[in-house]
């Protein structure tokens, strides 16, 4: 067992069953064996492979829909470029560069980044050496300013709580142990407040998950963006309504079992862009929803495609077409990945969400 998995242990023999949440919390962020804080998660020496990591088209895209709705809005002197979970900072840094010859646009903006690994912080100001960038811990940091953010796979690594519905109430999923091993067991049945809505659309047995750690976050993006205005694009592994159980973890590319090594695979749950769109929109805040694939392709991803192509040598344009395939197919990331964009209710609709 791993030096996490040996505290974890000694706490559950303490103090009882650990809820999902608590766990994948110190999975990832305990900050000495968390994954986040010792491994390098990305590319093909690590476990799993991202958007902006495939292609430098992913930034380029959405850097200019963000660019378009500031011209749109009247270019607002000055506002907030954000990031959150920036991972080795590829993304932001495709954005700066797709956006360079957009008049203004980088004068105005402060680069403003969420990062909870210090590891990785130090990744991405090497990545985006050159730029003045803040580093913040909080959403609740964020300026009180236009906000302009770019979330890509950050909201997946939300702890959640999972609940199976019984007869008599919601059971939640725990962690156990018999002191080796971890396993999963499911509490006694109770009400749970925030799950009544879901008795009209689940049968027994269905499972639904939670992730309250996103509410607060979505809400006040909803809230910056519906007071001072901009566009925040959240893109991530999911769908419309959480159901059944998407608990899940990657070690080198390949599923393994989320109790099997904690602090040293990376453990994820789909997100619920209901969930999501709903506290945005409580908070003031408009939003659309599509997959990742219609809206990189109604961004012109093809004809950035093409333009890049001439002149590639063959295996690299065997790699940039895979790259684009696999980022806008339906079976692929076109069509598991979905976008949200939330921006005012007043004010321009954003572009590449029909
Ligand atoms: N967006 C990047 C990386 C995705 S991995 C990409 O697409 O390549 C998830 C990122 O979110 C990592 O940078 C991780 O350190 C960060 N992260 C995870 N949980 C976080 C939390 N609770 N607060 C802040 N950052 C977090």
């Amino acid at each position: 067992m791993t030096p996490l998995g040996q505290a974890l242990i000694a706490r559950i023999q303490a103090t009882g069953p650990m809820p999902l949440a608590d766990y994948m919390t110190e999975c990832l962020l305990h900050p000495l064996h968390g994954y986040y804080a010792t491994q390098d998660p990305f590319g093909a020496g690590g476990d799993f492979v991202t958007s902006p990591e495939i292609s430098q088209m992913f930034g380029e895209m959405l850097g200019l829909c963000l660019a378009q709705h500031w011209l749109d809005a009247g270019s607002p002197a000055t506002f907030t470029l954000a990031e959150f979970g920036p991972g080795r900072g590829t993304l932001m840094a495709d954005v700066l560069r797709a956006t360079r010859s957009v008049p203004g646009f980088q004068a105005a903006a402060s680069i403003t980044l969420l990062e909870a690994s210090q590891k990785l912080r130090t990744v991405q100001k090497t990545c985006l050496a050159g730029h003045r960038v803040t580093w913040i811990d909080h959403a609740d940091q964020l300026p009180e300013a236009p906000l302009y953010l770019l979330a890509n796979e950050f909201f997946d690594a939300l702890p959640i709580r999972q609940f199976t519905r019984s007869s008599d109430g919601w059971r939640e999923t725990m962690v156990h142990t018999n002191g080796q091993n971890f396993c999963f067991g499911l509490s006694d049945a109770r009400e749970v407040s925030s799950l009544t809505q879901r008795l009209a659309d689940t049968e027994h047995g269905s499972i639904v998950e939670l992730c309250d750690a996103a509410l607060p976050i979505i809400s006040t993006i909803g809230t910056r963006l519906a007071r001072f205005g901009g566009l925040a694009l959240v893109v991530d592994y999911g769908g419309w309504v959480s159901l059944g159980d998407t608990f899940q973890a990657m070690r080198g590319h390949s599923y393994v079992s989320p109790l099997a090594e904690p602090g040293l695979a990376d453990i994820t749950a789909h997100v619920d862009f209901a969930a999501l769109s709903a506290a945005a929109v409580a908070a003031g805040a408009k939003t659309s929803y599509a997959t990742q694939g219609e809206v990189l392709s109604a961004l012109g991803i093809v004809t950035r495609a093409e333009r890049l192509a001439k002149g590639l040598e063959p295996k690299a344009l065997q790699n940039h077409l895979s790259g684009l395939k696999r980022l806008t197919a339906s079976g692929e990331m076109g069509e598991l990945f979905k976008m949200l964009a939330v921006y005012p209710q007043s004010g321009p609709n954003p572009a590449g969400f029909s």
